[in-house]
């Protein structure tokens, strides 16, 4: 492949970068559900975070395609992205759609990492994936806004000066689309927590910082609003499509990371007098795994070049989230089986990666939500819903 398309420089820095956060800092961080601060501080410092950000406002403007290879590198090294992806794209709304003047004074901030947007709250605990039945409500008031509702599932809140909101400003009974009616802000984190803003964090069977978020008359000024009150759903669908072209390009990671492992085991380890890996019981699932991920990474390249031409991409968007967790997950099984017992211990990495890699195909879309949205937009079947 052509060097610039493969982002081969870009892919050696990120992979130097990682081997300084070997699986023994991940180990401990897992243990303590701690957020690995120290790997986030280098992956801003070195710039990898604003590759979307164009140059005028002091990123590399390099696209998508930059943003696939850092992500999958982290991943195929044994680290997780997740800790700091929303930091690449959930700046693309106020991209796309804020004020010049929002614009020229946070994307440089948030460029130089001095700002962390890396916090954005859609999902709420009764609406699930039926996002215009979310209840937070933004009430106007002179000049401000006054919050009040619940979101589940928001990652990174406690380490993002600002969070991407997205709530409703017009009940859905009062709009003609449902989809009309809900705004999106931006809100400062640190002068809202204790004055109407609580952060509930969960433990969950992996280490991603997600938390509760209460809102209970939390004012907002209104010049946090990103664009037209009222288009908020609009505006989060476009970044939408990149978080799942980035996260599916964690999962090429992950997939390519275990299949790695579990060809390096196969071949090192002996039984019966001879490596597992001539048995082609051993061979086949990780031949069936490279295949599986070859397909999904072209996938994921289609999609992220559409994304970067500026053309529509959604469905590509979705398939590509879509192969690259099944992907992964049939990968992370793979690799598992391969290392039997050993693929149970903790220090091997492999079931930490193993539980990491399940989440992408309940976020940040779950798979029958994709296979819903191919099934009645690509091939004309009744809606069901
Ligand atoms: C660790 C983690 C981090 C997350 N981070 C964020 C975040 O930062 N910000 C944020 O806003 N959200 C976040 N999410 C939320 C995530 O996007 C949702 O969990 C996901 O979209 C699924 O929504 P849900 O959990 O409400 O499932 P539900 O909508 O309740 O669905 C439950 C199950 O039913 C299936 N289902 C539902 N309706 C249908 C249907 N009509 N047909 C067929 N099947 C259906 C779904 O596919 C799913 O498997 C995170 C979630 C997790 C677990």
């Amino acid at each position: 492949m052509d060097e610039d398309v493969s982002f081969s420089e870009i892919r050696d820095s990120v992979r130097r970068l990682c081997t300084k956060f070997p699986g023994s800092y991940w180990r401990a961080l897992d243990r303590a559900r701690e957020y690995p601060r120290e790997f986030v501080t280098q992956l801003t410092a070195a710039g990898f975070l604003g590759v979307l950000i164009p140059e005028e406002f002091g990123g590399s403007g390099l696209g998508l395609g930059a943003g696939i290879a850092v992500l999958e590198e982290i991943h195929r090294a044994g680290c997780n992205g997740g800790a700091a992806h929303a930091q690449m794209y959930t700046m693309g709304t106020l991209l796309r759609h804020g004020s010049e003047d929002q614009k020229r004074r946070l994307l440089p901030e948030i460029a130089a990492g001095r700002l962390r947007l890396q916090a954005f709250g859609v999902t709420e605990p009764t609406s699930g994936t039926d996002t215009t039945r979310i209840q937070t409500f933004a009430r106007k008031a002179g000049d401000r806004y006054i919050v009040n509702g619940q979101k589940i599932w928001i990652s990174r809140a406690e380490h993002s000066d600002l969070l991407l909101l997205l709530a409703r400003t017009t009940l859905r009974s009062d709009v003609e689309k449902p989809t009309d009616g809900m705004s999106v802000f931006l809100v400062d984190l640190a002068q809202s927590v204790g004055k109407g803003l609580t952060i509930r964090p969960i433990r969950t069977m992996i280490n991603h910082a997600t938390t509760e978020l209460f809102f209970d008359d939390l004012e907002v000024p209104a010049d946090c609003l990103i664009g037209r009150e009222g288009n908020g759903f609009r505006y989060i669908l476009d970044g939408m499509n990149a978080e799942r072209i980035l996260i599916a390009s964690e999962c090429i990671g992950d997939g390519k990371f275990f299949i790695d492992r579990a060809s390096a085991y196969a071949r090192e380890r002996s039984v019966f007098g001879r490596p597992i890996g001539e048995n082609q019981g051993v061979q086949f699932p990780i031949a069936r795994a490279h295949v599986q991920v070859s397909a999904a990474e072209e996938m994921v390249k289609k999609a992220a070049a559409l994304f970067d031409a500026g053309r529509p991409c959604g469905t590509e968007a979705n398939m590509a989230k879509l192969l690259a967790s099944e992907a992964s997950w049939f990968a992370a099984d793979m690799c598992v089986q391969t290392h039997g017992g050993f693929g149970f211990a903790e220090e091997f990495d492999i079931e930490r990666k193993f539980r990491e890699t399940r989440l992408y195909q309940v976020a940040p879309i779950s798979t029958n939500l994709i296979l819903s949205h191919v099934a009645t937009h690509v091939l004309g079947l009744p809606k069901s819903f």
